[in-house]
């Protein structure tokens, strides 16, 4: 074992009631919001780990060029490495296209069979807009859904048939984003402790955002 890094929890596929947390994202970059979210989640829904999902090709538009998946793959790999609980999957990475949620969650399902809970943990925003979600009746079928608070985005406002199939999940307000670091890092701003450590350094020595 690299003495740096602490040993990642193996998942035993036979045991049954795993419960696996999916965290989709952008993650440009990936930032404390993320990897609080997740590890509340983890530690509120009993979670055995939560994978995170760096997507190829965003669905949701965004007005700015996204930085190539190489170095949002490796923030992500580099934010996620001090947390046994946490892994990365490459799954959307090589899956041309549109990054789906729902061909994610159906692959999740082929590995590890339906005795497996899985939560797709999101923030506020991502969820309310699940009505553009592609195809989301059927995704609704296939995993739970937990939804972060997030400064700005009113859970309150959703249909009570989407409340129902949703964990609201409260978390201490949270007002950073991948935006805004980006943002910051433009306009020669302090983005410390708004990413770890090492992802700031990344961001400076591959001079991203500038
Ligand atoms: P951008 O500003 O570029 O949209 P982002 O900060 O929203 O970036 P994403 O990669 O788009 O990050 O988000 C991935 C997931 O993490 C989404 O479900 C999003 O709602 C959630 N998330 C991001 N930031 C927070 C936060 N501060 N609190 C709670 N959830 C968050
Ligand atoms: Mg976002």
């Amino acid at each position: 074992m690299n003495n740096n890094k602490p040993e990642k929890i193996k998942t035993d596929k036979s045991k049954k009631d795993l419960r696996l947390g999916v965290m989709g994202g952008v993650f440009d970059p990936i930032h404390i919001g993320h990897l609080f979210t997740a590890e509340e989640a983890r530690t509120k829904f009993n979670l055995c780990k939560v994978i995170f999902v760096p997507c190829l090709q965003p669905t949701h538009k965004r007005n700015d060029q996204i930085t190539n998946i190489k170095h949002r793959l490796k923030m992500t790999y580099l934010a996620t490495q001090g947390n046994p609980y946490f892994e990365v999957s490459e799954i959307e990475v090589h899956r041309p296209g549109p990054s789906y949620t729902i061909d994610t969650i159906k692959e999740f399902r082929k590995i590890h069979g339906w005795q497996t809970d899985i939560f797709f943990i999101t923030g506020a925003d991502a969820f309310l807009e699940i009505d553009t979600w592609y195809k989301r009746d059927e995704l609704l079928t296939l995993c739970q859904f937990v939804a972060a608070t997030r400064p700005g985005y009113d859970l309150n406002k959703l249909h009570d048939n989407f409340k129902k199939v949703l964990k609201i999940m409260e978390i201490p307000a949270l007002a950073i984003s991948s935006t805004d670091i980006r943002y910051r890092v433009k306009n020669n701003l302090s983005i410390k402790y708004i990413v770890l450590e090492e992802i700031r350094e990344y961001i400076y020595k591959h001079k991203l955002y500038i």
